[in-house]
């Protein structure tokens, strides 16, 4: 590798940019987590991610990666055999049903596009017919395609037939990026990890829980110990962890939500709009058309862009990292080649975006991809007129 001078620009849509100030938080000395220093810090932390996830309910954080917490939501509420609603809106949802049918569920695949979110009219068809169902499982901002699905509206879906489910969102990409209320949507478990909203590095599996959740906690079957929800909480009382926590990621999370709060999550989402809609409107002026079919589910945090027919994507992103020392996101599963995906979340602003999108237009040209230029000026000109 040749020595490349400059920040690198990790474009990804996770995991994000780390900001200074959360190194410097991480970047202590190991302290003892079965101290005062410590129990003090983990209430702060379980207090500071309520307020993210906007609940009054129960906090655990896993040393682990998302899949983890995945698997958490489900081996705590379910027993071998039940019966899942999932809906196929890319690879993310893919992983977790493929997760939850090596557990031994029985899920009920909705098929899907890769295009657009989950319609909440089809849940509410789906459930009138079979009471048994037993969980609705959903991703809310599907991170392969660029496509946010409507929790709120699907949440109405489930009460307009009056179902028993429980309700299971994965908020990795959407948390403290896209508006996302916890209590308010009646989400019976959310599942989320470190490395995306919370602009920290990969390493905290996440799990805010309702009532009812704690509930069929009692009675789910599939068996659990890693990740059992009562060892935790019943630890966590006190301010301590069943096992040895990732102390210095928590160091680091810690300050995160200081972060967010002192932003203010309602300036964070309407921030990711604005440096969304610019990104969508360089991708127009490209002549490049956007991943999501729907305007009504375009992702604020990260973008897919089709690729012309007959171009592939990633010698596209091979060029942008070898040219200009930006890693931009790889089309997964069903899109791998097909489209490559900018991340527009967590610790970023509109410089950050305009650099993102001279190098893509950059690259665009030196590899031969058929577009029109002026994209970065549409989205300059969009960050301009749109200064309140
Ligand atoms: C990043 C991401 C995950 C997390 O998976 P890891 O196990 O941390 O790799 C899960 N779901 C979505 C929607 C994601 O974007």
């Amino acid at each position: 590798m040749v020595f490349q001078s400059g920040r690198h620009f990790l474009q990804i849509p996770g995991p994000t940019n780390v900001p200074d100030r959360i190194l410097r938080a991480i970047s202590r000395p190991t302290i003892d987590h079965r101290g005062p220093e410590f129990a003090r810090m983990t209430r702060e932390v379980l207090e500071g991610l309520q307020k993210v996830f906007k609940t009054s309910g129960k906090i655990v954080i896993y040393p682990s990666s998302g899949t983890g917490a995945w698997e958490a939501s489900l081996v705590n509420t379910l027993s071998p055999g039940d019966k899942v609603l999932m809906f196929e809106t890319g690879h993310f949802a893919t992983m977790w049903r493929n997760l939850a049918v090596r557990l031994g569920l029985q899920v009920d695949f909705v098929p899907g596009d890769w295009r657009c979110g989950v319609d909440p009219r089809l849940v509410e068809a789906k459930l009138a017919e079979d009471r048994t169902i037993k969980a609705v499982v959903m991703v809310h901002n599907e991170t392969s395609t660029g496509v946010v699905s409507r929790v709120g509206e699907v949440r109405r879906a489930i009460d307009r037939v009056g179902h028993p489910a429980l309700f299971l969102v994965d908020t990795v990409s959407s948390l403290a990026l896209t508006d996302y209320r916890h209590d308010e949507w009646g989400v019976d478990v959310a599942v989320s990890s470190s490395q995306k909203g919370l602009m920290l590095p990969p390493g905290l599996g996440i799990n805010a829980l309702s009532e009812k959740a704690l509930g069929a906690s009692k009675s789910a079957r599939l068996p659990k110990s890693y990740w059992d929800w009562e060892a935790m909480i019943s630890a966590n009382q006190t301010g301590f962890f069943p096992y040895t926590p990732a102390t210095n990621l928590l160091f680091g999370l810690k300050e995160s939500i200081q972060m967010i709060l002192e932003e203010g999550l309602e300036r964070i989402f309407a921030r990711h709009n604005r440096l969304g809609e610019a990104t969508r409107w360089a991708v127009r002026a490209w002549g490049l058309e956007i991943n999501c079919s729907n305007p009504e589910e375009y992702s604020n945090s990260v973008t897919a862009v089709r690729m012309p027919l007959g171009h592939d994507a990633d010698a596209l992103r091979q060029l942008i990292l070898e040219k200009f020392n930006m890693a931009l996101g790889n089309g997964l599963g069903k899109l791998q080649g097909k489209v490559f995906r900018i991340g527009h979340m967590g610790d970023f602003n509109e410089l950050m975006l305009a650099g993102t999108l001279s190098g893509v237009e950059m690259g665009l040209a030196l590899a031969g991809v058929p577009f029109k230029k002026g994209g970065v000026l549409a989205a300059l000109d969009y960050l301009a007129n749109s200064q309140k």
